[in-house]
């Protein structure tokens, strides 16, 4: 047996920080919230193809026929969604929030999954107001599921946004990362598993529909 227990404040804070580094905070909005000063951290979007699973939230899909969750998603009601397109970022979420220890933090690293829809509409602010980490955005969005509208106002920043010191990108590649069967399986059936995400901060329903109707707003 290693080190199976540490002491005080700091290492508690380590301890947690290292447990979190395996899943990815959702920049997720309520319908009606509105937020100021969002910035979008990635120069390009990460495309994949996601499920969304009922209490759990987003897993990768393989784009294989040997998707596990494909397969799940087949069968009669199922919680496993079907697989959908999703453009993801880093992005900074400028709210306060308090971590787990109780400390107030101003603003985080978050994963932003999107639709197509919004993915064109952040792609015609780019063509207009230059890369994506020059951009200050304030975004609101109405509705939930299908009918979701999203409004997006930019303004374009002199500078690409730097992050305040201590905070880092998520590892795209490494957080989306399809999970295996047999990870799947431990997590959706099993009811233990380390690399489970947490569940704060996890949209509680699926909002980018590629295949949706929304009705933006100009801006
Ligand atoms: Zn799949």
């Amino acid at each position: 047996m290693g080190n199976w227990f540490s002491k005080g404040y700091d290492s508690a804070q380590e301890q947690i920080a290292s447990t979190a580094s395996k899943f990815a905070r959702d920049f997720f909005l309520k319908s009606g919230e509105e937020v100021k000063g969002v910035r979008i951290l990635d120069d390009d979007s990460t495309n994949i193809r996601a499920h969304f699973v009922k209490g759990y939230g987003w897993f990768t899909c393989t784009q294989d026929e040997d998707c596990p969750l494909c397969m799940r998603a087949a069968q009669p009601h199922s919680t496993v969604g079907k697989a959908q397109n999703q453009f993801v970022f880093n992005v900074y979420d400028p709210r306060e929030f308090t971590t787990k220890v109780g400390d107030t933090v101003n603003g985080q690293v978050k994963i932003w999954r999107v639709g197509i829809n919004l993915l064109r509409m952040l792609n015609k602010k780019r063509s207009k107001y230059g890369p994506y980490p020059y951009l200050i955005l304030e975004i609101s969005k109405l509705g939930t599921g299908r009918n979701t509208t999203w409004n997006v106002e930019v303004e374009r920043d002199e500078n690409p946004f730097t992050l305040p010191e201590g905070q880092k990108l998520y590892d795209l590649e490494e957080i989306l990362k399809p999970k295996t069967k047999e990870e799947i399986a431990a997590i959706l059936d099993g009811g233990s598993y380390d690399d489970a995400p947490a569940f704060e901060n996890l949209p509680f329903n699926n909002d980018d529909e590629d295949d949706e109707e929304v009705d933006w707003r100009k801006t």
